[in-house]
């Protein structure tokens, strides 16, 4: 299975600084990649183009977005639609991410909705899952897990709508950006129930659907997490902004 190492620059860079890093990902990065690895680059809707320009023609390069909005087109103040993506070259797109669901406010049913509506659209959709701390605590991670994944995939739309590829990145919310990891025991029996719901709500592709973890992920932990049973990938927030730390993550 292919492994996914995807740089989520949240919002961050100009689109001078978005040209930079990337220049200097690729030049660190082209040709040194493991076999079946995959660099997954998320910019700001501002530097989509920019960063397409750069990691045109490179190969093991892709372009993706944060977010965007369910629908074609029309009064959608502030938004961004699928199709205005796939134009920009972008193949694949976030959907759930915590910030989204914490931040923003986003129920399971929009992320649901976004799922369905980047699947069909032909994008190869990342559904982001992670309990909080309270919920780890309150001893709830499965029940916590299985609703989110639940909510989005088990819609004859999702089943219908497979081809252009499905990923869960599972990210406690505890450790996104607080340089706190998981343990990988914890790791491992996370991706281990993922991967057992993924195989009843979506039997055709259960077994390899990439499942990637998220959470302070560094160039001293890559190796580790990259080890653990079912981690297929992962989803680099903070140590993705510095092309040093980056690619010494991607190499990991
Ligand atoms: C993320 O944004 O998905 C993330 C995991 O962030 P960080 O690596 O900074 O914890």
């Amino acid at each position: 299975m292919r492994t996914l190492i995807a740089a989520n620059w949240k919002m961050h860079m100009t689109r001078s600084q978005a040209q930079s890093t990337a220049r200097q990902l690729t030049e660190k990065l082209e040709g040194k990649l493991p076999e079946n690895r995959e660099i997954l680059i998320l910019p700001p809707f501002t530097s989509l183009e920019t960063v397409a320009g750069v990691i045109s023609g490179k190969d093991g390069f892709s372009l993706g977005a944060q977010d965007f909005y369910p629908a074609e087109e029309g009064a959608y103040t502030g938004e961004v639609a699928p199709g205005m993506l796939l134009d920009l070259g972008c193949g694949y797109a976030l959907a759930g991410h915590s910030e989204r669901r914490h931040v923003f406010g986003e129920s399971d049913e929009l992320v649901g909705e976004k799922l369905a509506y980047g699947l069909e659209k032909g994008l190869h959709m990342i559904l982001c899952i992670g309990e909080t701390l309270t919920e780890r605590n309150n001893g709830v991670i499965r029940e916590v897990l299985s609703r989110q994944l639940r909510t989005a995939l088990d819609s004859a739309r999702v089943r219908n709508s497979l081809g252009s590829g499905l990923s869960v990145a599972y990210e406690p919310v505890w450790a996104i950006g607080t340089g706190e990891v998981a343990r990988p025991e914890d790791i491992r029996e996370a991706h281990a129930m993922v991967r057992e719901d993924l195989m009843t709500l979506l039997p055709q592709i259960g077994e390899e659907t990439g499942i990637l973890y998220g959470g302070s992920v560094k160039p001293d932990n890559i190796s580790q997490i990259l080890g653990i049973d079912n981690v297929n990938g992962v989803l680099v927030g903070g140590a993705s902004l510095k092309p040093d730390s980056f690619s010494a993550i991607a190499l990991g």
